[in-house]
């Protein structure tokens, strides 16, 4: 099929990548000159975890290409994903004005080359966005084309896996050629079985939005539980591995932590509650969610608070990992971000190391952050003299220290870990001071 992809971020390229990958001819447009240069020239612009090896392989076999020519892209292809940005906006809303914009110059190119093409939107939009963009496009032209909702699910770090081997591919459409098209498409990424579910425009939308909103739920829920246990002296590990096994309840993403970030689970958890606002409902549980996860991401920097009294400002601290994530090089809304402003804030120095993520906090990092961070070259380096180590982000360097370095190397080995990382019984033998969320503290 001939594919083109609007917007080549982690979601585009991605998909575009996988796209050519099994067969298809994609063209991915950017507006983005340099992001498109680079490209060209066999860069992947985004870390992402096997993406290079399939990127060379698409881009070998003359599958995969890249430009900022969108009419161009447009007339070669038959399906157009759209996988642009939907920032927050005012009040939490998503921002739709980069997918509308894009529908209002499609409405003029389905006018100047009117052959039947599928605009599928892969972005996350709010209910009621595939009736805009397919308003957008029909106030052009009289060409026959389909709307289509195909919302992405994959995850960053693990965005190719999730690509090539989906749990469910959701298709939003009540056009049979549409679905067709659609299911031609995805069915070699579900051969084993996996459904392609087909449903109702508005349906396919929220189930994007109720996927997030539940995960960001679930985490928030178990990091209350561990908030409990820091005061009861209980261990969420013990309470997690007591509860996980219920099936109902499930194993996965019940690991307490400083809470969730990402480019996502945020603005899509404000954006759903925004929309229940405008029609009338309240989401109270998302609001309770949000609430508690803006404390949760600072939460460590209160428990330094009380472990140092005044005298935490003028402590050196070394800082582990500040992508949101691990295997990301995404720091979008990463606690790593609140945390640093909060201990700048506070005249705390700090010395950071990110495998990935350095050039991407370089960006969005607050001043107060900046003004008081090294940036160490590895993992050892941050612990060398430092006054306490934090960590914000669970990468698997970081897992399996030798627990003695923390001894040699810093000047006070005290842990003030937001992962989890470590066994309370290694730590206390290693003579290790671990303050960790819903844990005991030991030594
Ligand atoms: P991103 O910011 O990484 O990438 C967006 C890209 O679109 C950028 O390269 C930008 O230059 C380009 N762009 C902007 N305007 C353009 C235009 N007019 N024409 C062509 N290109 C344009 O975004 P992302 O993380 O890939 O997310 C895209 C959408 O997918 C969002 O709605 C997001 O919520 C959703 N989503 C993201 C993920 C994720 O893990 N990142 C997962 C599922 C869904």
């Amino acid at each position: 099929m001939k594919i083109g992809v609007i917007g080549t971020g982690y979601v585009g390229l991605v998909s575009g990548t996988c796209f050519a990958d099994s067969g298809n001819d994609v063209i991915c447009v950017d507006i983005d000159e340099k992001k498109v240069e680079k490209m060209r020239n066999g860069e992947v612009p985004i870390y992402e975890p096997g993406l290079n090896r399939v990127f060379d392989r698409s881009i070998r076999e003359k599958r995969l290409s890249f430009t900022t020519d969108l009419e161009d892209t447009f007339q070669k292809s038959d399906i157009i994903f759209l996988c642009l940005p939907t920032p927050p906006g005012a009040d939490g809303q998503a921002d739709l004005s980069f997918v509308l914009n894009v529908a209002d110059q499609l409405g003029d190119l389905f006018n100047k080359y009117p052959d039947y093409k599928v605009v599928v939107n892969k972005s996350t939009v709010p209910v009621g966005t595939a009736d805009k963009v397919r308003e957008k496009i029909a106030a052009k032209t009289d060409t026959e084309f389909d709307v289509v909702s195909n919302p992405e699910f994959l995850r960053e770090g693990a965005a190719v896996e999730d690509f090539m081997y989906p749990e469910r591919v959701v298709v939003g459409t009540r056009s049979e050629k549409a679905a067709k098209m659609m299911k031609t498409l995805y069915e070699p990424f579900v051969r084993s079985g996996n459904p392609i579910i087909i449903m109702d425009e508005r349906s396919s939308e929220l189930t994007k939005y109720a996927a997030n909103a539940m995960l960001a739920t679930k985490i928030t829920f178990m990091n209350e539980i561990a908030n409990i246990c820091e005061r009861v002296g209980a261990n969420v590990d013990n309470v997690r591995r007591g509860i996980g096994t219920d099936s109902r309840i499930g194993k996965r993403f019940l690991f307490a932590g400083i809470g969730y970030g990402g480019s996502c689970f945020p603005k899509d958890v404000q954006a759903i509650h925004h929309t229940a606002g405008q029609h009338g409902y309240d989401f109270k549980i998302l609001d309770s969610v949000m609430k508690v996860n803006e404390s949760q991401k600072v939460s460590i920097v209160e428990k330094m608070k009380k472990h140092y009294g005044d005298s935490l400002k003028g402590k050196t601290v070394g800082v582990w990992g500040l992508s949101f994530k691990p295997e990301t090089d995404d720091i979008r809304e990463a606690p790593s971000l609140y945390i640093t402003d909060a201990l700048g804030k506070l005249g705390v120095k700090m010395k950071a190391y990110d495998p990935e993520a350095i050039e991407t906090f370089k960006e969005a990092a607050t001043e107060d952050a900046l003004n008081n961070i090294e940036f160490a070259s590895d993992r050892d380096a941050v612990l060398d003299g430092v006054d306490a180590l934090v960590i914000c982000t669970e990468w698997n360097e970081f897992r399996r220290p030798d627990l003695e370095n923390f001894t040699k190397l810093m000047k006070e080995p005290v842990l003030f870990d937001g992962r989890n990382l470590y066994d309370l019984e290694r730590a206390e033998e290693a003579g290790i001071t671990y303050i960790s969320v819903g844990r005991p503290s030991v030594n």
